[in-house]
């Protein structure tokens, strides 16, 4: 597509290597930003034109997607939009880090993930270029579901993050849909909290964008997605089965979490031990958000003993 540019940039993550960042020539929108400062360097190599920009999209939160932000708004001066729900946790962020990730962190020990595993976590979440990218970030604009321009709308899609949005052409139907929906990889559904059905938020957000019916989907990594439909169907029925697998483990007696992902099946036959620690956070953040899910649906009971939380098939 024409209007259209696709720029591949490296980033540090071992499972994904690259992400997505895409230019909407016509109305100078710049759809995420890459993991670091480097993406600038990508983009000049590509020979992007980004003096026209009118604004950076960042389809939501994490590292991979916000990581060049800053440097391309010190750069080029065009503002930083972004869903309310992330905006505001990065809010919550800034205001009190140490309290927000103190919060996941006993959040984790309260489902069973042992000392030894929360203290690297402590680590993984104190690296400095994380701390930095997260502390120097502003959003100067909130979307919501709107109309950017004569062809550019914003959609709320939550699940992936709670502030998770995509971005429609409406001339040509084409959605920029950041880690919502992926080729061939499941996007990673975690929870690091009891407030938020987010796998059920996820499935929502799914059948909303089946219903809309794109003619092709550009995600935030890998390559564009036109038998959309086909790839949602395939996406519901692996958390289908993730969920009974899930129901499975718990038949036989109440497990935390952390147990429940031991129990799981991962993708190369990985066990959780061989995972690093950010696998086994995603791990276990992934166990969440379904036992979340299956509890929301009274498949699944809770107890709170002592102080770890645990969970048993009805
Ligand atoms: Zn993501
Ligand atoms: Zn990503």
């Amino acid at each position: 597509m024409k209007n259209i540019r696709k720029i591949v940039v490296p980033i540090e993550i071992r499972a994904l290597k690259t992400a997505n960042i895409y230019k909407i020539e016509d109305s100078g929108i710049l759809i995420d930003s890459g993991m670091s400062n480097r993406t600038i360097a990508s983009l000049n190599d590509d020979g992007v034109k980004l003096d026209d920009l009118k604004m950076l999209v960042l389809t939501h939160l994490h590292i991979d997607h916000v990581g060049g932000a800053m440097a391309l708004r010190r750069q080029y001066g065009m503002p930083i939009a972004m869903g309310k729900r992330d905006a505001l946790t990065i809010q919550s962020m800034q205001d009190d880090p140490e309290g927000y990730w103190g919060r996941i962190l006993s959040f984790l020990s309260d489902n069973g993930v042992p000392k030894s595993v929360v203290e690297h976590e402590r680590e993984m979440f104190s690296d400095q270029r994380r701390v930095d990218v997260y502390a120097g970030l502003s959003i100067d604009r909130i979307l919501k579901e709107e109309n950017i321009d004569s062809n550019v709308s914003v959609i709320e899609n939550p699940g992936h993050t709670m502030g998770s949005i995509s971005i429609l052409l409406r001339d040509s139907n084409a959605m920029f849909v950041g880690d919502h929906i992926i080729s061939k990889i499941t996007p990673n559904i975690s929870s690091y909290t009891f407030e938020n059905d987010m796998l059920g938020n996820y499935m929502d957000s799914l059948e909303k964008i089946k219903g809309m019916k794109p003619k092709i989907i550009f995600p935030g990594h890998r390559e564009e997605i036109r038998a959309v439909g086909k790839r949602i169907d395939e996406i519901k029925a692996h958390h289908y089965s993730r969920l009974k697998e899930i129901e499975e483990i718990c038949l036989d007696g109440w497990k935390s979490s952390y147990e429940v992902a031991g129990e799981m099946r991962w993708s190369r036959n990985r066990s959780m031990k061989a995972m690093n620690v950010m696998e086994t956070t995603f791990a276990v953040g992934e166990a969440i958000s379904h036992l979340v899910h299956l509890y929301n649906l009274e498949r699944i009971d809770l107890k709170d003993s002592g102080k770890i939380v645990k969970w048993k098939t009805i």
